[in-house]
């Protein structure tokens, strides 16, 4: 959680309002806290899921979900598409709805409100990119893989139960 004590437009010292919310008077400026928004897919084919591992800290060298912290205005599935691209070079399309898990990110120490999203392979050429060291195709009943970010383990336990319910409702009758 950050801690606000000056308005950022104009320095006073801020005092809560009537919420408990830090506020400017001159400005009339709230400054509300909320969690940041990130948003990732998890492109399944043949009963394996493509993960990324990470090059950069946080968590360096663990196991990860392609996305990212999306953009001011920017939908989530557009956030998706966005991140798989530059982290992959892949082209997305997002082809079910998983979850959305909220965690605590450990730079900074703030929540996030984590949306992730099934999806498949439509064009690109593969390549690991930006804050990603090496992409991995991973056996779906293996999941989940342990990762640094507890959200991202989770939500790892939440594509095998998807995949294991995707195959029941297609099992011949
Ligand atoms: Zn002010």
């Amino acid at each position: 959680m950050t801690i606000y004590n000056f308005c950022s437009n104009c320095g006073s010292p801020l005092s809560t309002n009537k919420l408990n919310v830090p506020t400017c008077a001159s400005c009339n400026i709230s400054y509300y806290q909320n969690s940041k928004p990130t948003a990732g897919v998890l492109p399944v084919k043949d009963g394996m899921v493509l993960l990324s591992r990470r090059g950069e800290e946080p968590n360096i060298g663990s196991i990860d979900i392609i996305g990212g912290f999306l953009e001011e205005g920017e939908h989530p599935e557009v956030g998706a598409i966005r991140e798989a691209k530059e982290e992959t070079g892949l082209d997305i399309k997002i082809t079910d709805f998983l979850c959305i898990l909220m965690d605590t990110y450990q730079v900074g120490n703030y929540a996030i409100q984590n949306t992730y999203y099934i999806g498949e392979i439509v064009g690109g050429k593969m390549k690991p990119m930006d804050d990603v060291a090496s992409l991995e195709w991973v056996p779906i009943n293996k999941l989940p893989l342990v990762s640094g970010f507890s959200n991202v383990t989770e939500a790892l336990s939440r594509l095998k139960k998807w995949h294991q319910s995707h195959q029941s409702t297609s099992l011949p009758q």
